[in-house]
């Protein structure tokens, strides 16, 4: 059998340029070119330094609603105003281009999502993004039970999940391979935990984990797992298998960022039961696209192109007697604004 270089096996898995620029022999600390995709530090210490800024009496601006922030979250906001026909906002986006971390690129052969890369498929109770999906043209009407069917070139049938564990990959994100009975006996007792939680229902009907968040149970027996964290909530219920906890601490980072003991066993729990519309049955599919959800950023985008305000970073957020006030700053212009009577009161200037 032949014998590759190192250059050749680069090359092969991740192209020619980064083989090049791996292999130079100086190379140790190089990248190939580009930059690294994220917030952009300057304009965030900018943020951090807590400036004193004055604003002169002509750099007013009155709008009713000011967004701060151009994520899923600040787009779909201003594309509810919109189709509520009201047009009297601003999107203030603090980096050169919109998404936050559902944000994409595209190059010459494909588009890529940078972060946020599929969507799992709502249940029918969240009317307002299955609004957005029919509006986007993705779904294909509804099942006898009134959920939505999704166009099946837009579903991710395989989304196949691995461990990779001492040099080989094991499907799934438990590590069954090796898990002795006790393993197994806490796995299936802690299956049996997010279906008790899948199947709860407050007095009004309401389920504990669901989106939109807003429909969740305020009942204390659901919020109080707010304030314990997810690590003390599954010792509680006598758990102690690693695999166990490895398991519960990947989908804490995977989805917030956070380790088990830093996430709040309401949170950890979510990750779990929302997605699954009762127990015994499949998570909720994907819907996916080659750049991720950065197809429905940029669908939004379309929408407001002309109220977004990109590099501009609100400073600062002043509640008055009638909204507020607020002051931020266009990092190209160098400019310092102030927009008033935001957040649905305007105040006369
Ligand atoms: C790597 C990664 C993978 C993910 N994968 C998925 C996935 O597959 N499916 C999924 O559903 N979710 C996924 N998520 C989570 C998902 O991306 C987020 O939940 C969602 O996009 C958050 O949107 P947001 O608008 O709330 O916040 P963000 O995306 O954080 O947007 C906030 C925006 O506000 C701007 N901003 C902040 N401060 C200011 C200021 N002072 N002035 C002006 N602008 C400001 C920021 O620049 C940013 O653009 C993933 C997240 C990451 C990081």
């Amino acid at each position: 059998m032949s014998k590759f270089t190192r250059r050749e096996i680069l090359s092969a898995f991740l192209g020619l340029p980064f083989a090049l620029a791996a292999c130079k022999s100086d190379s140790a600390n190089e990248f190939p070119d580009g930059d690294i995709v994220g917030a952009n530090a300057q304009v965030g210490h900018i943020l951090r330094e807590n400036r004193n800024v004055e604003v002169s009496a002509n750099n007013w601006e009155n709008t009713k609603v000011a967004i701060v922030g151009g994520g899923a979250a600040g787009l779909s906001s201003a594309w509810k105003l919109q189709k509520e026909n009201f047009s009297d906002f601003v999107l203030l986006e603090l980096e050169a281009a919109i998404g936050g971390t559902a944000r994409s690129g595209a190059d010459n052969f494909t588009s890529y999502p940078w972060g946020a890369h599929y969507l799992p498929v709502p249940f029918k109770e969240n009317a307002e993004l299955i609004a957005l999906l029919d509006e986007m043209n993705l779904t294909e009407g509804r099942n006898q039970n009134g959920e939505i069917i999704v166009a099946e070139q837009f579903l991710c049938r395989e989304p196949e999940e691995r461990v990779f564990y001492k040099g080989r990959w094991y499907e799934g994100l438990y590590l069954r391979a090796g898990a002795n009975e006790d393993d197994l006996q806490q796995l299936s007792e802690f299956q049996k935990a997010i279906d008790f939680w899948v199947n709860w229902r407050d007095t009004r009907g309401r389920r504990a984990f669901v989106l939109p968040i807003a429909d969740c149970s305020t009942d204390a027996e659901a919020t109080d797992l707010d304030k314990i964290s997810f690590a003390d909530w599954l010792r509680k219920k006598g758990f102690t298998s690693d695999r166990l906890f490895w398991y519960c601490d990947y989908a804490c980072r995977d989805d917030y960022g956070l380790r088990l003991g830093q996430t709040s066993a309401w949170a950890g729990l979510f990750y779990f039961c929302s997605r699954v519309r009762s127990s015994g049955e499949e998570s909720q599919q994907f819907i996916t696209f080659p750049e991720g959800n950065g197809r429905f950023v940029n669908y939004l985008h379309e929408k407001i192109r002309n109220k977004t305000r990109l590099k501009t970073i609100a400073l600062e957020i002043i509640p008055n007697e009638k909204g507020v006030d607020v002051i931020y700053l266009n990092t190209e212009a160098n400019e310092v604004r102030l927009s008033v009577g935001c957040a649905l009161f305007a105040r006369a200037v």
